[in-house]
């Protein structure tokens, strides 16, 4: 089958590899309808050092499933289903908790182990724990939205969980790329009165905006601090949502929540410390946040997807084939693309 491989900074491509087949009973093998790019396979597509051997990519998916291991009990062959960027096997402690990221047997997609889903065919470990069947068949008007369930919507949504966002409160979202915007989905259906967006991108702004943002600052450091407590009568706001994953952000984050706030992180940190200790003492600032429990998080936001009052499939403004792959990481890499849906 065909399957994408990143070798080093700036080079994917898409080669013949094995077949992806059914290894452990317990897993499946699903026949990847769409999948997409993250703005965390950035990462690696800008610093990875040379490997042999090609890392598989992509965590993202929903697609059917073609086979099943024999342990299999609540996945059938022919479900429509989405697929979390983490496995879990849905019965242990940190599942029933909800935090399904933090699975005793759980892991992660798109490495040598499991392989990744920017691919024909993807590998599926815990079958019944990992996967979500989907009460309607292949909608194509729907698509994009439900593949946001994999992971940018999920994340746009723990972000919110974690930051308290609260009927009426002040929130700000940090980023303006897929997951930011979701986080601006996020925060309106949680019910925020007020959600400010600090981006820079024209085109992701106006999205922002048609998915509820109510202000919008541009500039960086201690002039968007400054700009944050003006729009907020001087105090900041109470859930900041922050992702991105640079020091940078998360020294924002600290100057723009008010005293009592939480800061929910979504990006992954490129940064050892977190900064301003003191601020965050004084003020009582909770921070949380982490890899997004997104397969906790189906079941909430799936009926608003299903009902149209919620589009977070909007975020894709590409489509390609797989052979389009590495054009498609150019794309995100130059910012020509906000995110980039494969269709296999
Ligand atoms: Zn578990």
């Amino acid at each position: 089958m065909k399957a994408t491989l990143m070798y080093r900074a700036g080079y994917v491509r898409v080669n013949d590899v094995p077949d992806a087949k059914i290894i452990e009973p317990t897993d499946a093998l699903v026949r990847v309808t769409r999948a997409c790019i993250c703005g965390s396979d950035l990462w690696p597509y800008r610093d990875m050092e040379p490997g042999e051997s090609g890392r598989p990519m992509g965590h993202e998916a929903i697609g059917v499933v073609e086979a099943i291991g024999k342990d299999v009990r609540k996945i059938k062959r022919g479900d429509f289903v989405v697929m979390p960027f983490a496995y879990s096997d849905g019965s242990c402690e940190f599942c029933h908790e909800g935090l399904h990221t933090a699975c005793v047997h759980g892991g992660f997609f798109g490495n040598a182990e499991v392989g990744g889903a920017q691919a024909e065919a993807q590998r599926v470990p815990l079958a019944d724990g990992t996967l979500y069947p989907l009460p309607i068949g292949a909608d194509e008007a729907l698509m994009p939205s439900l593949l946001t369930l994999s992971d940018v919507m999920g994340t746009g949504h723990h972000a919110a969980v974690v930051a308290r966002v609260r009927k009426g409160g002040k929130v700000a979202v940090i980023g303006d790329g897929a997951v930011g915007l979701c986080a601006v989905i996020a925060a309106k259906r949680l019910g925020a009165e007020q959600i400010i967006l600090l981006g820079r991108h024209p085109d992701r702004i106006a999205l922002a905006k048609e998915f509820g943002a109510t202000d919008i600052v541009s500039g960086r450091g201690e002039e968007a601090v400054a700009r944050v407590r003006e729009l907020t009568g001087g105090f900041g706001v109470h859930s900041v949502l922050e992702c991105v994953g640079t020091d940078q952000a998360m020294a924002t984050s600290m100057g723009i929540a008010r005293a009592g706030g939480a800061i929910g992180r979504v990006g992954v940190p490129h940064y050892e410390s977190i900064p301003q200790a003191q601020p965050m003492f004084y003020d009582n600032i909770t921070v949380g946040g982490g890899p997004a429990p997104v397969r906790a998080y189906i079941a909430e936001l799936l009926p608003d997807v299903l009902e149209g009052r919620i589009q977070p499939g909007r975020v894709f403004d590409r489509i390609v084939g797989l052979n389009g792959v590495p054009d498609g990481y150019r794309a995100m890499d130059r910012r020509e693309a906000i995110k980039v849906m494969v269709k296999p």
